[in-house]
């Protein structure tokens, strides 16, 4: 929470993996009866967006949607998050982002997003989201490290606008010629 406070923007939406993110495992590889445990500081900082007013959401490609749903509610965090997309596909997760996209409206560039897996950071970021790689999970760290880049990212879109109305404003730019 403290660490939130001192950012003046925050995503609108905050998008999270589940193997190796928000949990030490992969739950393919574990049965649905077990008593699943997060990284120790995912679920204050999953509480703390909440707090904040910040909705989460998951993206991940697991091929166990059940046991990872079963373990989302052994954990009692399964209602926070306004979107799951838990299947397997093969690409990047650019499948799960936009259908998170049309379920929650939030554009790509209000959102931040952790993953451990590299492909997915790539990818996803190139359409237009803060994307956080992990190495141990999520935790302080990558908080202060993903809130950073997101304010990074969202004063650039801002400035690019800027010069954008700048630009067309003036006499002899394009826009004005074609009037
Ligand atoms: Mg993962």
């Amino acid at each position: 929470m403290e660490i939130m406070g001192l950012f003046q923007v925050l995503p609108r939406l905050v998008v999270f993996d589940l193997d190796y993110t928000l949990w030490p495992f992969y739950c393919e590889c574990r049965s649905k009866n077990e008593k699943p445990s997060m990284y120790p500081q995912a679920k204050g900082i999953l509480h703390g967006f909440k707090d904040k007013g910040v909705n989460v959401a998951i993206a991940s490609r697991s091929p166990t949607p059940d046991i990872a749903n079963a373990f989302l509610q052994k954990l009692e965090i399964k209602s926070m998050f306004v979107a799951q997309e838990i299947f397997s596909s093969w690409t990047h997760k650019t499948e799960h982002f936009q259908k998170i996209h049309r379920k929650t409206a939030v554009p790509y560039n209000e959102m931040l997003f952790f993953d451990d897996e590299n492909q997915n950071i790539q990818a996803v970021s190139k359409m237009g989201v803060t994307s956080i790689l992990v190495d141990k999970g999520v935790n302080l760290g990558a908080l202060r490290q993903g809130l950073s880049e997101f304010v990074k990212n969202s004063a650039s879109v801002e400035k690019n606008k800027e010069q954008w109305r700048k630009f067309s404003k003036e006499p002899g730019s394009s826009k004005s010629d074609a009037q």
